[in-house]
């Protein structure tokens, strides 16, 4: 994750002294990022995770991701919630940071789709278990895609997902798997085997580095990270029409430090001049 953070800051810096937005310096085939929704965390109230998405679908997002699985027996509660508030138009994702069994991950992502049409599932079971998510790509209903990737770090581990297949559609966050040097690279192994890429987080970044996904579904606009982005940066990126389109006029990210804003956090260090 430090060698990430070292390639995106020189990526950024290469862009500046070109004098050009970042997705320019690179082999862009979009020039737009659709996003979805995420965030709808396991220890909200029902009326707090309801309001959170309806929030995202009343942005003109179309795509919307809660947390499940911690404690599955609220799941359904949770769901029917959140489907009463949306209404049956957005996708509906699932995320279970991994948190079930094998047969257990078969049996929620059966009642997902059936009951609440949920369309992803991502990390029913931890991403170690390659062939847990393999087995699960493989008797999950056609409909509802096996999502993982955002802990693989290295050109290997994502070649472990994508031998097989043991996902429906990859992700990768670049600040995780080696910067935009390291995601140029999962994005070639994930068109070799035929499978969309999906950005994890960090949307600032990730709005520039997957326009340079030819295979790219979409990326999570992660509710936490919206937030740290906006209470340190300036020149964050807001969705209009469910996209993130990078800015085309600032250099690099497009992104200032917010100095002043950021002392009060201050772990060590000075200033720079
Ligand atoms: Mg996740």
């Amino acid at each position: 994750m430090a060698l990430s953070a070292v390639d995106v800051a020189l990526w950024d810096l290469k862009a500046r002294l070109l004098d050009l937005p970042l997705v320019r310096l690179l082999p862009a085939y979009h020039d737009r990022v659709p996003v979805y929704g995420s965030g709808g965390f396991t220890n909200y109230s029902l009326d707090r995770l309801a309001g959170q998405l309806t929030g995202w679908a009343e942005q003109g997002i179309p795509r919307l991701k809660l947390k499940t699985s911690r404690e599955p027996e609220r799941d359904p509660r949770r769901l029917d919630a959140v489907r009463r508030a949306v209404g049956d138009e957005p996708e509906l994702f699932t995320d279970a940071n991994g948190a079930l069994a094998r047969k257990e991950a078969l049996y929620w992502a059966r009642r997902f789709h059936e009951e609440w049409d949920v369309r992803w599932f991502e990390e029913p079971v931890g991403s170690p278990d390659v062939a847990g998510l393999r087995m699960l790509r493989d008797r999950a209903p056609e409909r509802l895609e096996i999502a993982a990737g955002e802990y693989a770090y290295t050109a290997r581990d994502f070649v472990d997902l994508v031998d097989g297949p043991a996902v429906d559609c990859l992700q990768a966050d670049v600040t995780r798997c080696g910067g935009i040097t390291g995601l140029l690279e999962v994005a070639g192994l994930s068109a070799a085997q035929h499978l969309d890429l999906s950005a994890h987080c960090a949307p600032a970044i990730s709005a520039h580095a997957f326009c340079a996904v030819r295979r790219l579904r979409h990326l999570e606009y992660f509710h936490d990270h919206v937030r740290i982005e906006d209470l340190l940066f300036e020149g964050t990126l807001s969705p209009d029409g469910g996209a993130l389109r990078p800015d085309t006029v600032r250099p690099g990210l497009g992104l200032e430090f917010k100095w002043a804003d950021a002392e009060r956090y201050r772990a060590y260090g000075t200033r720079p001049a």
